[in-house]
């Protein structure tokens, strides 16, 4: 099995709710390793350069103003298969269709405001881990 990395962040509604340790505790359950944390609160420019890949979709604007709403937690996770480990247990992009037991099932509300971010692709995983952390803050524990 090949060791990953993928990235996650904790949004405003789920922080917001005093669930990222619950959140926190799925990613260990499921063999998730933490190896870089921190809360932010995301500038409007942050959040649109994070999300520029839907610039031209309907919901960009509302998705910014979201993700701007409140500080948030980002985090680097390692583990084996890490990018589909941590989509799976994540739950589909709309809670009502969440699988039971994922977070976005568990701790989500809405489409819109769906409590957690995993990363789709391990390229997308080494891009977005870059958008928040420098190498010097990255803490690899498999080795
Ligand atoms: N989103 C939204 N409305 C939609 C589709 C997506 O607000 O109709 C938001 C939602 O927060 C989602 C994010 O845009 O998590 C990114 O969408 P994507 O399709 O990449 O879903 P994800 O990879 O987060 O499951």
């Amino acid at each position: 099995m090949a060791i990953e990395r993928t990235f996650s962040i904790i949004k405003p509604d789920a922080v917001a709710k005093n669930n990222i340790g619950a959140i926190y505790n799925r990613f260990e359950t499921a063999g998730l390793k933490i190896i870089a944390s921190k809360m932010v609160h995301l500038s409007k420019e942050q959040a649109e350069g994070f999300y520029a890949e839907h610039s031209e979709r309907p919901f960009f604007g509302a998705l910014v103003s979201f993700m701007t709403s409140g500080p948030i937690m980002v985090q680097a996770l390692e583990g084996e298969n890490a990018v589909l480990a941590h989509r799976d247990i994540l739950g589909a992009t709309n809670p009502a269709d969440a699988a039971p037991g994922t977070i976005r099932a568990d701790f989500a509300e809405s489409i819109d405001e769906n409590a957690a971010h995993g990363s789709d692709s391990v390229a997308s995983a080494e891009r977005e881990v870059a958008y928040f952390f420098s190498t010097e803050e990255l803490c690899p524990r498999t080795r």
